[in-house]
């Protein structure tokens, strides 16, 4: 028997046992004739003693870091005990010892603060699994994972399988493809979700499916994308977009419960997207804070059901005699809360920051609301302090706020905005990390405009249902652009969609829709999105030919598992809980893959390789 107890077991009330633990030399500590030994294990470490006469032994078996060691000794308690420690008050009075295995010295050390590097920590990552922080972002993720099976069980969900190696699912990314040795010159595509697959599923019966499933997409990598990835993934018959919302947020507040003990009574807030987009400027706004938009000037296409909220606005959307505000096509502001005292030094480097090339404004202009109602701004040459109050009052300011206010293309503009906001939420300690807001964002547009290829593509996926009171639109219109700057003024630009997301502290974590499940109103939108008949029967004919045999109304949703772990862990990578991760070029650094193939795997699947 290697062990009677693990390293995190024993306590005062074992004082006496006869014991033996198997474990990791975490540290050796030699007092002249006497030598402790602190041995870890994923359970925890408990400190062993060895007495003069097995120091000798020590000496002539020297313990190194990360040795594997079995001990066997008596429980005593501790005269010096350590109050940090579950297994503190005791220590193992050791009568005998075995080194199970040497070890190397290990490239950086295995403590909570290592001195390894990002890129030795992924080499090495076997090794940076036995530290802690990584080990307690593992089990948080199985926590999650095992909260979110048994609300799904017990909500009647049954976990079911779905293939890997498949045809395309278009959401949106570029396939892994796989070749196949049986049908040569023929490929697999990884599935970059199981969307197609747990629809037929549902055309089957199989109401209420879910899966833990791993989903592939060939993307360029930011920080928090892997190129491999685990949803939670469900789908459910006879459902209306209100079921679903219901029982999913049901499913967060659970883990929610489960996993970080918070109780998320209040109701789970609800927005539209073009609310969104109008208020935050994003479509996954971070609501812990306020410091909402206002909008000055828009282009007279977007956000129509808004002009007369901004032909309200003292400032118009005409001009105003200031050429960078008449020139540009979004003016945007926000208001900081009493930042009405920041000096020029400060100013001038929130200039900075929105002139750098990832957020890439030609500049700010800023309006200080001062707290006795005064106001001074950069442009005090151009409007008089009552134009002044009017530009703060649309963005909610307040006496002593710093109103900073971003003018030029809409796109941009408003981005740069939002990203503004989330920077300076974020210096103001405004984004409390220990706060968990959700959100709804419902009723995105169904359509998106691909302006370099001229054609419609489908925001969420194209099985996702226009809203029911638009289907006549989307039927009866034809869906071909003569000029694609025009495209803002096609009625495909205002169907919105039956699909929705769900935003946690900024953060999207989950994003589904109800389907189409009628076979004419598939091949519309198969059509609408460019595909000839042909086409469609190659890549979907399968689907096409299910919605022929009966197929239910069904909707669902797939939360990103990785990214969720990271928030409720309060990490900004979803690679800290995914035990081996790829790097930002997609690369596994300890097994070195992707890697050059053998000649002989070519010829058994008939490739020559013909790089470019
Ligand atoms: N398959 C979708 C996705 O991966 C989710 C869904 O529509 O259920 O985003």
């Amino acid at each position: 028997m290697y062990r009677t107890h693990t390293c995190g077991q024993l306590r005062l009330a074992d004082a006496g046992t006869n014991v033996t633990l198997a474990g990791w030399v975490q540290t050796v500590r030699k007092f002249g004739s006497i030598t402790f030994v602190d041995l870890r294990d994923r359970y925890g470490i408990t400190q062993l003693l060895f007495n003069e006469t097995l120091n000798q032994q020590l000496d002539e078996q020297p313990l190194g870091r990360e040795f594997v060691l079995q001990a066997i000794g008596t429980v005593h308690e501790r005269s010096n005990k350590n109050a940090n420690m579950p297994t503190g008050d005791i220590e193992i009075l050791v009568s005998e010892f075995k080194i199970l295995n040497k070890s190397a010295v290990p490239p950086f050390t295995i403590q909570d603060d290592t001195d390894g590097g990002d890129d030795l920590r992924m080499k090495y990552r076997y090794l940076d699994l036995r530290r802690n922080p990584v080990k307690r972002n593992l089990e948080l993720r199985y926590a999650v994972n095992r909260a979110a099976r048994n609300y799904l069980h017990d909500n009647g969900f049954m976990d079911i399988e779905t293939p890997f190696l498949i045809k395309s699912t278009p959401e949106g990314a570029r396939d892994f493809v796989v070749p196949s040795r049986m049908n040569a010159g023929q490929f697999y595509a990884l599935p970059q979700s199981p969307q197609t697959f747990k629809q037929l599923l549902m055309v089957s019966g199989y109401d209420r499916y879910y899966q833990v499933v791993k989903c592939f997409r060939d993307e360029d990598l930011r920080a928090d994308r892997q190129p491999e990835f685990t949803q939670i993934d469900c789908e459910m018959c006879f459902v209306e977009q209100e079921d679903i919302l219901k029982m999913f947020e049901g499913m967060i507040k659970y883990i929610f419960k489960q996993v970080k003990g918070i109780d998320y009574t209040e109701t789970v807030e609800r927005t539209t997207w073009e609310d969104a987009m109008w208020t935050y400027g994003n479509d996954k706004p971070d609501i812990r804070f306020g410091m909402k938009i206002g909008n000055l000037k828009v282009p007279s296409t977007i956000f129509l059901s808004r002009q007369q909220e901004l032909s309200n606005s003292p400032l118009g959307v005409g001009g105003t005699g200031f050429a960078v505000f008449d020139n540009a096509e979004t003016v945007l502001a926000i208001a900081v809360p009493g930042c009405a005292e920041y000096t020029r030094k400060q100013t001038d480097e929130l200039t900075e920051w929105v002139k750098r090339p990832q957020i890439g404004m030609q500049g700010l202009v800023f309006l200080k609301y001062n707290a006795d109602g005064t106001v001074k701004s950069s442009v005090d040459k151009f409007f008089n302090p009552e134009q002044l109050k009017h530009i703060a009052a649309s963005c909610k300011g307040q006496p002593g706020d710093l109103i900073l206010i971003l003018a030029g293309r809409e796109e941009k503009t408003r981005k740069a905005t939002s990203d503004l906001r989330m920077e300076l939420g974020k210096r103001l300690g405004l984004r409390k990390e220990n706060e968990f807001k959700l959100l709804w964002v419902l009723d995105f547009p169904l359509f998106e405009y691909a302006e370099e290829e001229n054609r419609w593509v489908a925001r969420h996926h194209p099985f996702t249902s226009p809203k029911p009171e638009q289907i006549g639109t989307m039927i009866n219109n034809n869906p071909v652009i003569e000029n694609a700057a025009d495209y803002l003024n096609h009625p495909y630009s205002n169907i919105k969609a039956n699909a929705y997301d769900m935003v946690l502290n900024g953060n999207e974590i989950g994003g589904g829709s109800i389907r189409i499940f009628q076979r004419d109103l598939q091949e519309k939108m198969f059509a609408a999105l460019g595909m000839d008949e042909e086409e469609q029967q190659h890549k979907f004919g399968f689907l096409l030919g299910a919605f022929e045999y009966g197929a239910p109304p069904h909707g669902g949703i797939a939360f990103g598992f990785d990214r969720l772990c990271s928030i409720l862990g309060g990490s900004e990578s979803i690679r800290d809980f995914i035990a081996f991760p790829k790097n930002n070029s997609g690369r596994d650094v300890m097994i070195d893959a992707p890697s050059v193939i053998d000649q002989k795997q070519f010829d058994e699947l008939q490739i020559k390789l013909d790089l470019k």
